[in-house]
C-alpha cells in the first residue's frame, strides 16, 4: 500500500484533533505538528525556535517561509515515509504550494473536510467545558458527554467566562476566513473528500476512513 499522507481540514469544534490522533494510532503514521515542532525548538533554544519566540512574543503570526522550512526538514526524517498525518499545516494557500512541491514524487496528498455548520460550531465551542487546572477542553453537548474530571490532570471542569468566550469566537472567525481560500485550493482534486462533522464522532470516524480508501483509489 502506497503511504498515506493525509492533511485534515476543520474548524476548531469540528473535531479535527479526536480524528487526528485517532488516524495516527490506527494506522501507526506520525502526526506533523507545526505547533508541537515550534514549542520542542523554542524549549531547545536552537535557532529556528529563538526565531519563532521573538514573533510570538511581538503577537505576530510565524512567517510562512519560517513554518514551510520547519515541515520540510520534518518530512525528511525516517518515519514519515510511510505517511504521515498533518496537524496545523497548511494554514494558507502559499503553505499549500509549499507542500505540493515537496510532495513531487510522492504519494498524493488525501484532503479531508470535516464539515460542520458555523452556527453548530459556535455553539459546540461555547458549551465546551474547560478544566480549571491545566485549560484543556472536555466533551461538550455536541462533542459527547463531558467526563467527570480533566482527562489530563484530573482537575474540575467549568463553563469557558465570557472573557474566553469572546477569544474563542475570534478565533474561530480568523480560521474560517483563513481557511476557506485553502478548501477551494484543493477541493477540485480527486484526493478531496468532505465529511459530515455534525454526526457523533464514530460516525465521523467512519466516515473519515472510508473518504480516505476512496480518495486513495
Ligand atoms: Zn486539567
Amino acid at each position: 500500500m502506497n503511504a498515506l499522507n493525509l492533511i485534515i481540514l476543520g474548524a476548531p469544534g469540528a473535531g479535527k484533533g479526536t480524528q487526528a490522533d485517532r488516524v495516527v494510532h490506527t494506522r501507526g503514521i506520525p502526526k506533523i505538528s507545526t505547533g508541537d515542532i515550534l514549542r520542542e525548538a523554542v524549549a531547545a533554544g536552537t535557532e529556528v525556535g529563538r526565531l519563532a519566540k521573538a514573533i510570538v512574543d511581538r503577537g505576530e503570526l510565524v512567517p510562512d517561509d519560517v513554518v514551510i522550512g520547519i515541515v520540510k526538514e520534518r518530512l525528511t526524517r525516517k518515519d514519515a515515509r510511510s505517511g504521515f498525518v498533518l496537524d496545523g499545516f497548511p494554514r494558507t494557500v502559499t503553505q499549500a504550494r509549499a507542500l505540493d512541491q515537496m510532495m513531487n514524487g510522492h504519494s498524493p496528498l488525501v484532503v479531508i473536510d470535516i464539515k460542520v455548520p458555523e452556527d453548530v460550531l459556535v455553539r459546540r465551542l461555547l458549551t465546551r467545558m474547560v478544566c480549571e487546572s491545566c485549560g484543556a477542553t472536555a466533551g461538550g453537548i455536541d462533542g459527547g458527554a463531558a467526563p467527570p474530571a480533566c482527562r489530563k490532570c484530573g482537575g474540575r471542569l467549568v463553563q469557558r467566562s465570557d472573557d474566553n468566550k469572546g477569544v474563542v469566537l475570534e478565533r474561530l472567525s480568523v480560521y474560517l476566513r483563513q481557511t476557506k481560500p485553502l478548501v477551494e485550493y484543493y477541493s477540485p482534486r480527486p484526493t478531496f473528500r468532505s465529511v459530515d462533522g455534525t454526526q457523533p464522532p464514530d460516525r465521523v470516524a467512519a466516515d473519515l476512513d472510508a473518504a480516505i480508501e476512496a480518495a486513495r483509489l
